[in-house]
């Protein structure tokens, strides 16, 4: 395998479309090609942000009048055959829109894709701003969940083959389940190792431990920001020589993925849990009864 069989399966590969034996054959190469493992980190990236442009673009919502229209004609019976066609073209209409704006987003990610590997660092996927931890004061919220995730997720968890989650604390499932079944999405053979809360220099954490390979993967929780006044969902990352730290604020709280993957997948990693992790922190919790209602009951 060379580059240009590289970059030609490239996007199969990332499909996860292609033989195993094909696989092995990009994985060798990539083993010695630092150019090759920039594109694919920069590629990576483009997919997740592309994924999540067209979740979230208005072209692809239906419009409250046109839902309402639809129902009504639906509901209106056969005998307007003619009113319906009308409606199906003005259907058509809308789909030709909604598929050149696909396109638009489409030639949008080439030209950045393109702009990427172009890039003049190729040691860090470009377009992934990667800032270095010790620019940060050591008691920043990103440094103390760095010391956090050394302390406790890789003394404990990152020789201990036998480990894996026995029973997840109930205040933890909802948040356990979220990290874990991302995480399983976006890297092989990964676990949820534990689920807990813990701290460090007075920041409290609700904490949960995945594990790939030898590899620790933290997800910190915390009521403090990281970066107050950031955008909310804007993932930012930090690199240290020994972990990169991938921060992001939702919700009211700080979300820190601690890690050893590299800046790009570090990064995607958080990316993939902002939107989860909203819900999921959004979402009104069940109470339990009030007393009034217990009342009302009896
Ligand atoms: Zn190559
Ligand atoms: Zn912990």
């Amino acid at each position: 395998m060379n580059c240009r069989d590289f970059h030609v399966l490239l996007d199969s590969y990332l499909s996860d479309e292609l033989l195993t034996e094909t696989n092995h054959d990009i994985l060798r190469h990539l083993e010695d090609c630092q150019g090759c493992r920039s594109a694919i980190e920069a590629r990576r990236l483009v997919r997740t942000r592309l994924r999540s442009a067209v979740r979230t673009a208005p072209e692809f919502e239906v419009s409250a009048s046109f839902k309402k229209r639809l129902q009504s004609e639906l509901s209106g019976g056969r005998s307007r055959t003619n009113v319906r066609s009308g409606s199906f073209g003005w259907l058509n209409v809308t789909r030709g829109w909604a598929l050149a704006a696909a396109g638009v987003l489409l030639i949008f990610s080439v030209g950045v894709f393109f702009t990427y590997t172009s890039g003049d660092d190729p040691g860090v996927a470009a377009g992934t701003e990667v800032l270095r931890t010790d620019s940060l004061p050591p008691d920043h919220l990103v440094n103390i969940a760095a010391v956090d995730h050394e302390n406790c997720a890789v003394k404990h968890f990152a020789d201990d083959p036998a480990t894996t989650v026995a029973e997840v604390p109930s205040e933890f499932r909802g948040l356990a389940q979220v990290v874990s079944s991302e995480m399983k999405g976006l890297l092989k053979d990964c676990d949820l190792v534990d689920s807990h809360s813990c701290g460090y220099k007075g920041v409290k954490f609700s904490h949960v431990i995945m594990k790939n390979g030898g590899r620790v993967l933290s997800v910190l929780v915390t009521g403090e920001s990281a970066d107050p006044g950031a955008i909310v969902g804007r993932v930012k990352s930090f690199a240290s020589p020994d972990y990169t730290v991938s921060s992001f604020d939702v919700a009211k709280r700080s979300v820190l993925v601690v890690s050893e993957l590299d800046a790009g997948m570090n990064a995607e990693a958080a990316q993939l849990l902002a939107e989860p992790l909203k819900l999921h922190y959004e979402r009104p919790r069940s109470e339990a009864p009030s007393s009034t209602a217990l009342l009302l009951a009896r």
